[in-house]
């Protein structure tokens, strides 16, 4: 046994495999200790991956040479883009998953990674040094000690779990499998702060007994696409394969009223469960309750895989007790007959306020640890991989005593994510908004790849093939659109398609840039008439068109965005020495002083943002800093 590595990754979750393939990506030596090994990447909740800000956070993943978007695309058992009546910065690509198959697809690219060993065990302790102020390993149930240069903790909801259904209350970090103990009890008394959080989810079915007859019909997208930058990841673009449908059915009253039936065995109502769930995915009881004038709540009804006929129950998580679930659920229209595999439930669990963490997802209280995923107070798959890919990049560029990734704002949702988490903390389960990120013009899913891909090249995660596309993609785009800036095309050509789409004609040679800047006009509408545009395109793809489109589309918007972006830079170029002593800026008030040290921000920008400072005291630091 090689006990020595320079990065333990413990718990094998979105965080932990996002983080443990790219530190050994990068070239470090990886161990991954998780407590099952048949649970590796497990979709604790839904069989889906992305959505509203979710999808472009997968894209960025991709871009920065992650696994989870090839993962969720060649698991995939429907794709949609969400929004795409909307701009473009909300489109947002989402995929309904095969929940077995993305974990052993998972797996199997884990395996595929040099670098990367495994130990089926649960961490129970850390190795501290005798000062406490740095990690050196770890001890596992099984009294193993290994030792590595950095620790990336991506626990979940396993420590001290708690799992709630009626009054019944099972010890453990998700159903069938056991809490952890110890790393809490651990940290705390290292004097990290920590929280109780919890979550749940909804009862499975046997699909089998469901009458889809009832329900309506949820198909995936005509119009296919896909999370991964890299080709040939999508069954469906491959014509592999054929999507899955989902369906939609409703609650009705009677449902309403057995569902209250059982309120007083609820461990929410009842006080039992502490900790704060998250607010948008509230569980059933919750949702009849606040929201008592809605006559019925939507349900999803969602096919767990290719081969299985378990679905997954999507708006119907609860912790009542399973007799009054199994009694409510019959009367949901397709669900007369419905045989329930598994209860829902909620679990409650510890996590530790990340505002005691540094942005590259180091403690300060213990050098050489990081923390990733659910255990920071967030919630979610995408809102998990991206943290542990980050942690995972930050330990190896620590380890090898070099500058870390910090993405900024303006640069990516993983950095709105991380900068929140870092400077806000939070005190109910985190999840990603587009309303979170101030440039969600420049943030969007379609170029994800020219934002982050440059910089995971020159770190050595992203591979030159993925270099080499993004490059392509940006000429190309750029060839489109001086193309469009410089050449007129003709009334006679455009003016019957125009007129056909209740726009007015041309009277004299036109921009290409100026027509399609009206309102429903495209670039492959413009190729079906005019064959200049045709030769133009004829050999572009799909995704750079889109992209050439959008930036011209949007062109004055994204600048302004830009210049507003960029006077955020110029905040977060100004660095603060993380031993500054505020006590000696007199003008400073005392809450200022205080949230600074304890904050401990990197930039003046990280400061500007932290909540109770406010920018008098922002000034009275730049006013400090240029002297
Ligand atoms: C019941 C339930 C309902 C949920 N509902 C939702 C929802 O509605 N919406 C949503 O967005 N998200 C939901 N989630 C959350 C979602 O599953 C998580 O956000 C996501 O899985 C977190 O990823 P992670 O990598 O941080 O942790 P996890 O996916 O929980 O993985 C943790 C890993 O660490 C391992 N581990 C833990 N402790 C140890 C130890 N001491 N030693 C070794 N290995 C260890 C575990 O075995 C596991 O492999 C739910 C989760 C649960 C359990």
């Amino acid at each position: 046994m090689q006990q020595t590595y320079d990065i333990i990754v413990v718990g094998a979750g979105h965080a932990g495999c996002e983080a443990a393939a790219a530190a050994a990506n990068m070239g470090s030596k990886v161990l991954l200790i998780t407590m099952n090994m048949q649970n590796i990447a497990q979709m604790s909740c839904n069989p889906a991956m992305g959505g509203i800000a979710k999808g472009q956070i997968v894209r960025e993943i991709d871009a920065l040479g992650g696994y989870s978007g090839i993962v969720s695309d060649k698991s995939a058992i429907q794709f949609k883009m969400l929004n795409r009546s909307k701009g473009p910065a909300m489109w947002s690509p989402r995929t309904q998953n095969d929940r077995m198959l993305f974990a052993a697809l998972w797996r199997e690219m884990l395996e595929q990674t040099p670098n990367v060993d495994f130990w089926q065990d649960m961490v129970r302790e850390l190795i501290i040094s005798k000062d406490g102020k740095r990690v050196e390993g770890v001890v596992t149930g099984l009294g193993v000690s290994f030792y590595s240069k950095a620790v990336v903790l991506t626990n979940g909801t396993f420590l001290n779990g708690i799992i709630h259904i009626g009054e019944k209350q099972l010890g453990g970090g998700r159903t069938g499998e056991a809490a952890s103990h110890g790393i809490t009890e651990q940290l705390v008394q290292l004097g990290f702060e920590s929280g109780r959080m919890k979550t749940g989810t909804p009862p499975r079915v046997d699909g089998r007994s469901l009458d889809y007859s009832k329900m309506e019909l949820q198909p995936g997208d005509d119009v296919l696409d896909k999370f991964s930058y890299l080709p040939g990841t999508s069954p469906f673009i491959n014509g592999e394969k054929k999507q899955i449908p989902c369906h939609a059915t409703y609650t009705n009253q009677k449902v309403h009223d057995i569902l209250k039936t059982g309120f007083e065995k609820s461990p929410m109502f009842q006080g039992r469960i502490q900790g704060l769930g998250p607010r948008y995915c509230p569980s059933i009881e919750d949702k009849i309750t606040r929201f008592s004038e809605r006559e019925r709540h939507q349900l999803f009804v969602e096919p767990e895989g290719w081969n299985t006929v378990e679905i997954y129950v999507n708006g119907f998580s609860t912790s009542l007790p399973e007799e009054v679930q199994y009694k409510a659920m019959q009367l949901i229209p397709g669900f007369e007959n419905a045989k329930m595999f598994r209860p829902g439930y909620a679990i409650e669990y510890d996590y530790f306020p990340p505002t005691q963490l540094k942005l590259t997802l180091e403690t300060h209280l213990v050098e050489h640890l990081y923390f990733a995923g659910q255990i920071n107070g967030t919630t979610g798959y995408e809102e998990a991989a991206c943290q542990g890919l980050m942690a995972g990049i930050n330990a190896h560029l620590k380890v090898q005593e070099k500058a870390p990734l910090i993405l900024n704002r303006y640069e990516a949702y993983i950095g709105v994510l991380i900068d929140d988490l870092v400077t806000k903390g939070t005190d109910e389960p985190y999840r990603m908004f587009t309303s979170r990120a101030e440039y969600r013009l420049l943030l969007r899913q379609d170029n994800a790849d020219i934002r982050l891909t440059p910089m995971a090249f020159e770190m050595g995660l992203a591979k030159q093939e993925r270099m080499e596309r993004v490059k392509a993609k940006i000429e190309k785009a750029n060839h489109v659109i001086d193309y469009f800036k410089n050449t007129s095309g003709e009334p006679e050509v455009l003016n019957p398609y125009l007129e056909s789409i209740g726009s007015s004609p041309l009277t004299q040679k036109w921009r290409y840039f100026n027509v399609l800047s009206r309102p429903n006009i495209s670039i492959n509408d413009l190729a079906k008439t005019d064959t200049q545009i045709q030769n133009l395109i004829a050999d572009v793809d799909k995704e750079t068109i889109e992209q050439a489109e959008i930036l011209m589309k949007y062109e004055g918007y994204i600048q302004r965005e830009k210049e507003n972006a960029d006077k955020l830079r110029r905040l977060e170029e100004l660095k603060i020495n993380p031993d500054f002593n505020y006590d000696t800026i007199t003008s400073l008030g005392r809450e200022a002083i205080e949230k600074l040290k304890k904050f401990k921000p990197a930039t003046i920008g990280q400061a500007s943002r932290i909540s109770g400072i406010n920018p008098a005291d922002v000034n009275v630091l730049l006013i400090h800093m240029g002297r």
